[in-house]
């Protein structure tokens, strides 16, 4: 039988805006020593700025966004929004796309113009062995036609509020955090310095978040992950508790044993109380 305090506890996560699905994923919580975190879309907003557009010889800046921008209107990945965003800020009109294929955690590949497009990370740029010139080491949308580069666009993004208070509050009940994300290494380590946060995961895969996991669990045990992305859902189904941004996509929330109906991250440690008074756990 399940005990009366399940019900209290999953009544009072609601009114927190978190939805345990069954009483099994508080009493879970309520024993996790780590904490892994997805970066884009969970510790930050999601909203990335652009820092700088470099489009190779034989390019304008306008053409680089034109064939940047009109590929990601099949993505709706926090990168993806951000550049189409500052397309039509430029007065950009964008093409349709055919052929589309997104490529989890890595960008998309599409049909524009008669030409293929391939965007996306540096992975991705090397998997289609599309040189490029110079690899830029904070966070890059690459753009090549033809097989082609045919230039770069950087941006930064920027922490959700209360990220470091979360993280501190994490800290106090002695669980372990760290941050997994396919994104770049110095923006990565930049980041998890203003929170606080030791341990890195960067440029992973999809495929390589889910051993960086099983690390984290042989290290310090039962670990919660919480992500946002279609490309975390793997994580998210193998962590002892997974927890989505409801923000997110999603096969992310189908994923999830706790879904988070709000983007503040404080909802990450208000699980984790209520877990624990829940379990009658002192903290
Ligand atoms: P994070 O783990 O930070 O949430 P994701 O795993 O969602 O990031 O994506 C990993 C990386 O894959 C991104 O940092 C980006 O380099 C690349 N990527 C994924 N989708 C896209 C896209 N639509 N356009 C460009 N790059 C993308
Ligand atoms: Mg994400």
């Amino acid at each position: 039988s399940v005990p009366l305090a399940f019900f209290s506890g999953i009544g009072r996560a609601s009114r927190y805006g978190i939805l345990f699905k069954g009483g099994a994923a508080i009493e879970a919580l309520s024993k996790v020593k780590a904490a892994a975190l997805d970066k884009t879309g969970t510790l930050t907003t999601g909203n990335f700025a652009i820092q700088e557009i470099k489009p190779a010889d034989g390019f304008s800046p306008n053409d680089l966004l034109y064939f940047c921008a009109s590929a990601e209107q099949a993505s709706s990945h926090p990168l993806a929004l951000s550049i189409i965003k500052n397309a039509q800020e430029e007065n950009i009109t964008l093409a349709a796309a055919a052929q589309i294929n997104e490529l989890s955690g890595k960008g998309i590949e599409c049909i524009i113009d008669n030409k293929k497009i391939t965007v996306g990370n540096i992975n991705l740029m090397q998997e289609n062995n599309i040189h490029i010139p110079f690899v830029e080491t904070v966070t890059t949308v690459y753009t090549a036609i033809d097989g082609i580069y045919a230039g770069s666009i950087l941006l930064t993004d920027e922490l959700k509020a209360n990220a470091r208070a979360t993280i501190d509050r994490l800290h106090k009940y002695d669980i372990s955090t760290a941050i997994l994300t396919g994104d770049a290494e110095k923006n990565t380590v930049l980041l998890a310095k203003k929170l606080g946060i030791k341990n890195i995961f960067a440029k992973l895969l999809p495929t390589e978040k889910l051993s960086a996991l099983q690390k984290i669990r042989q290290n310090d045990g039962a670990v919660m992950f919480v992500g946002d992305g279609i490309n975390d859902a793997p994580v998210l189904a193998n962590a002892n508790v997974g927890c989505a941004m409801g923000s997110g996509a999603d096969a992310a929330i189908e994923a999830a044993d706790v879904v988070f109906m709000t983007s503040k991250i404080e909802a990450v440690a208000d699980a984790l109380q209520i877990a624990y008074t829940t379990n009658n756990i002192a903290i």
